[in-house]
């Protein structure tokens, strides 16, 4: 079930990826062809499916469809049937999975255009904050204070880096971390710590494939991605991580 449903809302990610960046509605108006305008009808505008059945071209102009429309959508769907069979608190996998929605929408948007839109970020926060002190108020493994410490913890360590070195790191990573700092600090600062270690080895294999690639310093690559992939391993493996490291550093 959650990966039906992680599909469908993958498909409307891919929509707030094309259009939020330019301060364009989600809502309205429907899908268009980007080729020949034509709107798109429901039947092909099935998640992964349609585009399996019409070979990834438009059915009226044959334009190519960017494969990364069913990647999101696939991406999307897995990662919510992972989050609902690692959490059992159905409240607390809802809360999650809407957050690894934000960090995929937030990833694709940030490598096509290198910025972190606040049109996402800043609303996440009062969103998150909300949820994450209504399941505290219900009893639920949910701590806002924890919350409110690793969104300082993790916000605040890059917040420093970029004041350092402002070339490397934008103010959208440092909002994006303060909000995955909220989002898993409350339900366990030790996921903000696995986040934060996998970002960092994401982020070094990304640079050292960037110079592997002859791509040097100034083409410098966005972390953002970096960021929301630890998010999502933190969210599916950080339980298993954070007491094998613990296991191994004792
Ligand atoms: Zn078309």
């Amino acid at each position: 079930m959650a990966a039906l449903f992680g599909l469908a809302i993958g498909s409307f990610l891919t929509v707030v990826i094309d259009r939020v960046p330019k301060g364009e509605s989600v809502a309205r108006p429907r899908s268009r062809c980007p080729g020949c305008g034509t709107q798109i009808a429901s039947r092909d505008n099935i998640p992964v499916v349609s585009y399996l059945i019409l070979h990834g071209r438009c059915r009226t102009c044959g334009i190519r469809i960017p494969v990364r429309y069913p990647l999101v959508e696939l991406a999307t769907g897995v990662a919510f049937a992972a989050t609902a069979a690692v959490w059992s608190s159905n409240y607390v996998a809802v809360l999650l999975c809407a957050f690894c929605a934000v960090m995929i929408a937030v990833a694709v948007i940030d490598v096509d255009l290198r910025i972190i839109p606040n049109r996402i970020t800043y609303p996440s926060y009062p969103a998150f904050a909300a949820a994450v002190l209504l399941g505290w108020a219900f009893g639920l493994d949910l701590d806002p204070v924890r919350a409110a410490i690793g969104a300082l913890a993790y916000g605040g360590f890059f917040l420093v880096i970029a004041l350092i070195s402002p070339r490397g790191l934008g103010m959208g990573d440092v909002k994006l971390t303060g909000l995955i700092g909220l989002a898993l600090g409350a339900v366990g600062l030790r996921f903000v710590g696995v986040a934060a270690g996998v970002a960092v080895l994401f982020g070094g294999i990304a640079a050292i494939g960037a110079l592997a690639a002859g791509r040097g310093r100034k083409g410098a690559i966005p972390f953002g991605p970096s960021l929301a992939a630890g998010a999502i391993v933190a969210v599916v493996f950080g339980g298993h991580l954070a007491s094998w490291y613990l296991r191994a550093a004792a």
